[in-house]
């Protein structure tokens, strides 16, 4: 039995680990009492019934749902999950997790996110692009370039976001590129948007192994899941840092081959096969045995509540840096950091993607294009700064306290401070 069915579903509850990091962060910080509670919960909160015509000539009701956490430094920025287990409150926490990230990557967004509950593998195209403009046509006054700017997220895509832009395009009477990033190059996306969340990852890989003096052509590195941020995170780790890549995985299997695992190979052979498992050369190993390995890096990549207490003290490596959102319960970052385990947490070091969609939204907004070299120098030169102001701040309070509630603390107060000048709080 997997670890995770050990601990109740609240104390894994999203939004109620939201809330705790918040409050954490909170009282070291001595944040006012009226900013708290703002922040403790999302300013607005959408839920949407869209009815879809199936295939069969059936009408099938989807719910969805749309949350704007909070717009003082901005308008709202956030993805859009497709997933068969969705909820309200997975929607709220990644809602808030994206405030953080926006404010912590010095972005002029707050945060938001939507949802809705659907398992996109059971649809088929025309009724997949049906539901993505039916959620555009229920949340369409609550969005816009100006407003709420949606982007991808755990299952959808460039495709969908040419469908809900179109869809938004429509409503308005216009052409509004700038209402929804994420979208194919040939209709307004940036260059350098699919790799970005995972490139964003390896500067801030970078950043920190200069700190940690961790010699990156010498360290061992294991990715979990190898979706868009574990492929990309596992061909970059090899080939612009230089690091070797000894196991990767995904919800099936876990491989490993300690001579190193070619990140382009594995995804030709999980292409044609479903799945990383059975990969040349390498041997099966579970994903739990993966965040055990003796490595120097490890990428948490898929999916929350990966590092628990039940298995936290037994993770090896030195450095984690979380690309996927929310891999790490409160619990196990307290064990972690008592190891002393760097982490890198998820708002920082996955800012790299909601970044390039800034860049993106600005690209669209302003009506001029940059060459992919623009895109990831600017990338470059964001990450790099992010990543030295928690580190310096990390510092200043002697490494006592780990670097997530660090990271919180300085999104939190250039939140508190937008509120305050606006005269909210
Ligand atoms: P994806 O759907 O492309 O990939 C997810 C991968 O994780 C797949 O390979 C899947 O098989 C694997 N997986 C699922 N459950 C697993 C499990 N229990 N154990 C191991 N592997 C498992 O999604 P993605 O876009 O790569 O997103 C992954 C994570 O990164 C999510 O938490 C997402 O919120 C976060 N993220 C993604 C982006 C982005 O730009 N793609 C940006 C910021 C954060």
């Amino acid at each position: 039995m997997s670890g995770v069915h050990l601990l109740s579903k609240e104390e894994l509850n999203p939004f109620r680990i939201a809330q705790e990091q918040l409050d954490a962060a909170s009282e070291v910080m001595k944040l006012d009492h009226a900013a708290h509670a703002m922040l403790r919960e999302p300013m607005r909160i959408l839920q949407v019934s869209i009815p879809v015509r199936m295939d069969d000539g059936t009408v099938e009701v989807f719910t969805g749902f749309r949350v704007q956490h909070n717009d003082a430094r901005g308008p709202t920025k956030g993805g859009i999950r497709y997933h068969p287990q969705e909820t309200l409150d997975t929607v709220k926490a990644l809602s808030m997790w994206m405030t953080w990230k926006c404010s912590v990557a010095d972005l002029p967004y707050g945060g938001a996110k939507g949802g809705i509950i659907c398992d996109p593998k059971k649809l088929s195209k025309r009724e997949l692009e049906q539901l993505s403009r039916g959620y555009i046509r229920a949340i369409g006054r609550f969005i816009g370039p100006e407003k709420d700017i949606p982007a991808p997220d755990v299952y959808t895509d460039p495709q969908i976001m040419a469908w809900m832009m179109d869809e938004y395009s429509k409503i308005v009477g216009y052409n509004a590129p700038g209402v929804i990033t994420g979208k194919p190059v040939e209709i307004g996306g940036s260059l350098g948007r699919g790799d970005a969340t995972a490139m964003g990852g390896m500067f801030n890989i970078r950043e920190a192994a200069k700190y940690l003096k961790l010699d990156l052509r010498k360290a061992k590195v294991a990715v979990q899941g190898f979706g868009n941020a574990g492929y990309y995170a596992a061909y970059l780790v090899s080939n612009m840092l230089g690091s070797k890549v000894v196991a990767v995985s995904d919800s099936k299997a876990g491989i490993y081959n300690p001579d190193g695992l070619n990140a382009e190979e594995v995804m030709k052979h999980k292409s044609q096969t479903g799945s990383v498992d059975g990969f040349k050369g390498s041997e099966k190993i579970s994903n739990e045995q993966l965040l055990q390995l003796d490595v120097d890096i490890l990428i948490p990549a898929a999916i929350e509540n990966q590092l628990r207490k039940d298995n936290a003290d037994k993770v090896k490596a030195k450095l984690v840096a979380e690309l996927a959102n929310g891999p790490t319960t409160p619990d196990a970052d307290s064990i972690l950091h008592e190891k002393g385990v760097f982490i890198i947490p998820d708002f920082l070091c996955n800012s790299g993607g909601v970044t390039v969609s800034y860049f993106e939204w600005v690209q669209n907004v302003s009506g001029y294009y940059w060459s992919e070299e623009e895109v990831n120098e600017r990338l470059d030169s964001k990450m790099t700064k992010a990543f030295s102001d928690v580190l310096k701040t990390y510092e200043q309070f002697n490494k006592k306290i780990h670097m997530r509630t660090v990271a919180n603390i300085i999104s939190i107060r250039k939140v508190e401070v937008a509120m305050k000048l606006r005269g909210w709080v």
